[in-house]
């Protein structure tokens, strides 16, 4: 068998190159190795509540994108409700620029001298760790930011680079920023409307994608074999395949794994670039919660590392048709990495969180609970990424390879710019 453009991984990525190949009458197919679409975008069903796998909401700066999807199927668009878990109250989300509202009038106002401290105190930066004193000053940073990043990281932050900061962390009190169509990601503000589809769980956007061409998608079949220099794979099944063009959305660590043909120098070479690629894991953990104890929260953070996860979010409030499921689908993110190994006593101590925050009195309100692992959930940037990056994609190249997506590209990036991605790549191609 021999296919024009040839496409590892169903999820955003993938099909968004699908779908716009398709519009161009292209020769394409999408191997993927789970039994649907939808990669880190899928939903799941658990005793008849919806969780995605992590908190999911579609918002994206590019006018083009959200006219896109909004022309694929119906959305409810909410204002955002998130929180953060302070002590034993909440605030909104997030801290920084709403630290004022806490009951603890010392801690607000070590929050306050940090921030007109902070540029004489803290004048350079290089790294994340240095940036969130030089952002936030002493206070916020030693409060939220610091405790927080290191919770979500699970590592140094002097390690982590900030080339992604101005999209991501958002400015503190009196720095005023907009999430604007202008193609330019910016944090997530608060009150700001976010969509998500009208029934069903995140996934319905790629389920939806994949309505037209859906007989190009092989589900089940994993790519187990990539011989770079005569182009083919080889999948679970057994099937070669011959490709012109070859396009991977898998984690790039793994696609170099599976890489043969070329000589062992270049296999090592492309081993040792991606052991600097760095990645942080999630265990998720899905409770189905007897009624409805918020009727607008959506997140809950906190920097706490008493309470295990850091992000909490009530996935049952990400659309009016959700709101009326009869129970809460509560999704818990709890990350780990080598330094921050998972508590052993992690479900007692889930279980006190759901009380701290007043989602269930006793644990006979918990209805179901399973937990999963998202081996790949976060690309770390480190300072060795982005040369790494440059190198292995040079040289993929030059076999007519293109990695690209969350873990193609190794890229902090949401589903909205996987499609864009996608509409670009097809653009690149005519
Ligand atoms: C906790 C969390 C919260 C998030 N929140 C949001 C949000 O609010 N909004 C948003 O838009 N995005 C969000 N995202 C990001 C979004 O989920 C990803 O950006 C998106 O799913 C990435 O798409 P992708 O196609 O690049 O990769 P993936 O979704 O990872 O898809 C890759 C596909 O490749 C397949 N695959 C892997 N190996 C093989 C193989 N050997 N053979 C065949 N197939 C293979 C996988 O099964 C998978 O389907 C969040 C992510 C996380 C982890």
């Amino acid at each position: 068998m021999k296919i024009d453009v040839l496409i590892i991984g169903g999820g955003p990525t993938g099909l968004s190159i699908g779908y716009f190949l398709k519009k161009e009458n292209r020769d394409f197919i999408i191997l993927e190795r789970e039994d649907r679409v939808g990669g880190i975008s899928k939903s799941i069903k658990l005793n008849g509540s919806i969780f995605d796998l992590g908190g999911h909401s579609f918002h994206t700066p590019y006018q083009e994108v959200e006219e896109f999807v909004k022309s694929l199927l119906p959305l409810d668009g909410l204002e955002r409700d998130a929180r953060v878990l302070f002590k034993d109250t909440m605030i909104p989300y997030p801290f920084q620029k709403f630290f004022y509202l806490l009951p603890y009038s010392e801690i607000v106002r070590e929050c306050e001298v940090g921030l007109k401290n902070k540029k004489e105190k803290y004048k350079n930066f290089s790294n994340f760790y240095e940036y969130i004193l030089h952002t936030f000053g002493d206070g916020i940073s030693k409060y939220f930011m610091l405790p927080y990043n290191q919770k979500l990281w699970g590592r140094n932050l002097k390690n982590i680079s900030i080339e992604w900061v101005n999209e991501r962390v958002a400015a503190p009190k009196g720095v005023q920023e907009e999430f604007k169509k202008d193609g330019k990601r910016r944090p997530l503000q608060p009150k700001m409307v976010v969509y998500y589809p009208r029934k069903g769980g995140f996934e319905e956007i790629f389920i939806s994608m994949s309505k037209s061409f859906k007989d190009k998608i092989l589900v089940n079949e994993t790519v187990e074999y990539v011989d770079l220099k005569q182009k083919f794979v080889v999948t679970s099944k057994k099937r070669k395949i011959y490709w012109n063009l070859l396009v991977s959305t898998m984690p790039l660590i793994d696609f170099i794994d599976i890489i043969f043909g070329i000589s062992d120098f270049e296999k090592d070479h492309l081993s040792r670039l991606s052991n600097d690629l760095e990645y942080l894991s999630l265990r998720l953990d899905f409770f189905v919660i007897r009624g409805r104890p918020y009727s607008s929260l959506q997140r809950i953070y906190s920097a706490d590392f008493k309470i295990p996860p850091h992000k909490i979010a009530f996935n049952h409030n990400s659309s009016n048709y959700l709101k009326r499921m009869p129970n809460e689908a509560i999704i818990m993110e709890t990350s780990f990495s080598k330094e921050k190994p998972l508590p052993e006593d992690i479900n007692v101590k889930l279980i006190n969180t759901l009380k701290a925050i007043k989602a269930i009195a006793t644990e006979s309100d918990i209805i179901y609970h399973e937990h999963q692992f998202l081996k790949y959930a976060y690309p770390v940037y480190t300072r060795k990424r982005v040369t790494a990056l440059g190198m292995i994609r040079k040289i993929l190249k030059n076999y007519n390879v293109f990695t690209v997506g969350r873990f193609g590209g190794w890229e902090y990036i949401n589903s909205d710019k996987c499609i864009k991605i996608g509409m670009n790549f097809v653009k690149s191609l005519k």
